[in-house]
């Protein structure tokens, strides 16, 4: 009982950083959690800021799903998938693990007193070339796997591994798509399975995609990248995917301590629930964040960089043509600028830098006073293609 009121205590304590990160204006003033994860909501989307790929102890992970709850929460996570490894169960001598959807039981549980989605998913595990590819909003994981003849040893795991594989991963994403689950191929450049990091569409995916039961692919994994998977996304019109696939604690490998962050998709959601999440991913309107890079097609990534920049003040300075601009970013990215006009700035070069949830004011030279000013930028820490960054316009007004 004890153990029970203070889990709960616990929860409720993290519940106003959550609300804090999304659904409100995220201005520089508010008070901001330096963990959250925080981008402002964008014209007609409520922005969601998810991990669809992790695991716990029921597969590959050491943590139990409560403490995946519990970093999300901290993290200001909207939604968050437990994708167990079906198939590949390292802790089977400890965890028989018979229900699949324990885990995604367990976390639901844990986020009771939260407004945290918990996604329903799991991981499909196979060689190449289906390779690792995640079913995320499914009904029931159990369906999703088919062992005959198991090794009796518990600790056999490569052997209960060896005859769960035999199942074709064709029949499993049959069983995916007939329970409504969006899929993506996970981490399609793993040297484990492609030694030369190279993601390449195979007839696998390819076919899938063809056929609409392939719905996603992952262009970043924990701390990698890969502009192979963002042009196959392109090519084969898969939604971007981002995500932590984290195994140990996120402190640990993002240390949000110190400023970093675990790589989330951000969906562009009708509103803040499943449906509205599902039928984003479905409609392939995310963003990936990764590092500082923001990933995504342009008319999303245009969406978003107009609710995270924005112009405050536009001021002349007493008699002069010089214009005093104040840029606002409301967004957990820093932004790097670079000028593409004729325009000339009194402080800087060609680029300007727009720290997290701060304002920045720079001094712009004009022939002559005007009461607009219109300045194009590529945005260098976006990528809206492969080595292609996106553009904007910003316009400034007395
Ligand atoms: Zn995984």
């Amino acid at each position: 009982m004890g153990l029970t009121k203070l889990a709960t205590s616990i929860l409720l304590t993290l519940i106003p950083m959550c609300v804090i990160g999304h659904g409100s204006s995220g201005s520089s003033e508010e008070k901001i959690s330096e963990r959250n994860i925080v981008f402002p909501n964008v014209e007609g989307y409520t922005t969601l800021v998810t991990d669809l790929h992790t695991h716990s102890v029921f597969s590959d992970g050491h943590v139990w799903p409560k403490i995946r709850v519990g970093e999300a929460l901290r993290d200001g996570l909207d939604g968050l998938a437990i994708t167990e490894h079906l198939e590949y169960q390292p802790h089977r001598a400890d965890i028989l693990h018979p229900d699949r959807n324990r885990a995604y039981q367990q976390a639901r549980e844990a986020a009771v007193q939260s407004d945290l989605l918990i996604i329903p998913g799991s991981e499909i595990t196979r060689d190449m070339p289906a390779g690792h590819i995640n079913a995320i909003f499914i009904n029931d994981a159990n369906k999703l796997i088919r062992v005959e003849n198991p090794p009796n040893d518990h600790s056999d795991v490569g052997g209960f591994y060896a005859a769960a594989k035999q199942w074709p991963a064709q029949d499993a994403v049959e069983e995916a798509v007939k329970q409504g689950a969006f899929l993506f191929w996970n981490h399609p450049y793993w040297a484990a399975q492609t030694p030369d990091g190279i993601a390449r569409i195979n007839d696998f995916h390819a076919l899938n995609a063809k056929n609409n039961k392939l719905h996603g692919i992952e262009i970043a994994n924990g701390n990698t990248y890969s502009e192979e998977a963002f042009a196959i996304a392109l090519k084969y019109n898969l939604t971007l995917i981002g995500v932590s696939d984290v195994h140990d604690l996120i402190d640990w490998d993002y240390e949000p301590i110190n400023g970093g962050h675990r790589p989330v998709t951000l969906a562009l959601s009708s509103d803040r629930s499943q449906n509205g999440l599902k039928e984003a991913l479905f409609d392939r309107r995310t963003i990936v964040w990764f590092k500082n890079l923001l990933i995504g097609r342009p008319q999303h990534l245009n969406l978003l960089l107009s609710a995270c920049i924005s112009i405050t003040k536009m001021e002349y300075q007493r008699g002069t043509s010089i214009a005093k601009v104040t840029f606002r970013n409301e967004s957990d990215a820093q932004f790097t600028l670079k000028n593409t006009s004729e325009l000339t700035f009194m402080e800087l070069g060609d680029l300007l830098e727009l720290p997290p949830h701060s304002d920045t004011t720079i001094s712009v030279k004009l022939r002559e006073k005007a009461k607009k000013i219109r300045m194009p930028f590529t945005v260098l820490n976006t990528l809206v293609a492969p080595k292609e960054h996106a553009s904007i316009t910003i316009e400034a007004a007395l």
